[in-house]
């Protein structure tokens, strides 16, 4: 291993999506191993703090919950909040197909917001969240190709409820090395 003393790089990824999609749950089961059945909305933006191992590296992963604002905003969001993020993770609820429709407004309010250093857009996930509740009939032909003409990285089914769930990490690696592709 390199010299431990170095500071572990911290890199910024935004949490968004529509309003109750489990935004605020899978960054408290990434970052806290924990679930809330009756979450509080925060009020606000919210960030929370985890170092992982990505690729035998140590990063400090910063997710940004948009807390709230996805409620007023229609699936936009200030510029200011985009600024200096390296990835995005864009989350709806597999079983409210509104909040799929809200995934395209988000991913171009992405992109018209933020882009690399290079002009292209920022590396995004998409997520399709609450899958403990459905028996999902996900089309991965269809998925797979939604996310090759709009830009998505790859798509994962997370559920925030289970604590055996390990595809949100896997989204979060997923961006992490993709990220690193880039810089
Ligand atoms: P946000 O508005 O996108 O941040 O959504 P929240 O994290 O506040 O979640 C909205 C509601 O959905 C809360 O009542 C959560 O307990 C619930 N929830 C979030 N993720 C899941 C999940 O994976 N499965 C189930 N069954 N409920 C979830």
């Amino acid at each position: 291993a390199s010299s431990s003393d170095a500071p572990a790089p911290t890199l910024k990824l935004l949490v968004i999506g529509d309003s109750a999609s489990g935004k605020t749950s899978l960054i408290k089961r990434f970052c806290l191993g924990d679930f809330d059945e009756d979450l509080q909305a925060t009020v606000g933006v919210d960030f929370t703090l985890k170092e992982v191992q990505i690729l035998g590296l140590n990063v400090r992963v910063q997710l940004w919950d948009i807390a709230g604002q996805d409620r007023s905003g229609g699936g936009t969001m200030n510029r200011v909040y985009y600024q200096g993020a390296c990835g995005a993770l864009i989350v709806y609820d597999i079983t409210r197909p509104a909040t799929f429709d809200g995934v395209a407004k988000w991913k171009a309010d992405l992109d018209a917001k933020v882009l690399l250093e290079d002009g292209k857009s920022l590396p995004a996930v998409l997520i399709g969240n609450k899958k403990d509740l459905e028996i999902a009939i996900v089309d991965g032909d269809f998925m797979n190709r939604y996310c090759g003409e709009s830009g998505f990285v790859t798509w994962k089914d997370t559920s925030a409820k289970d604590p055996e769930d390990t595809e949100f990490q896997s989204a979060v690696s997923v961006l992490i090395e993709e990220i690193k592709r880039h810089c």
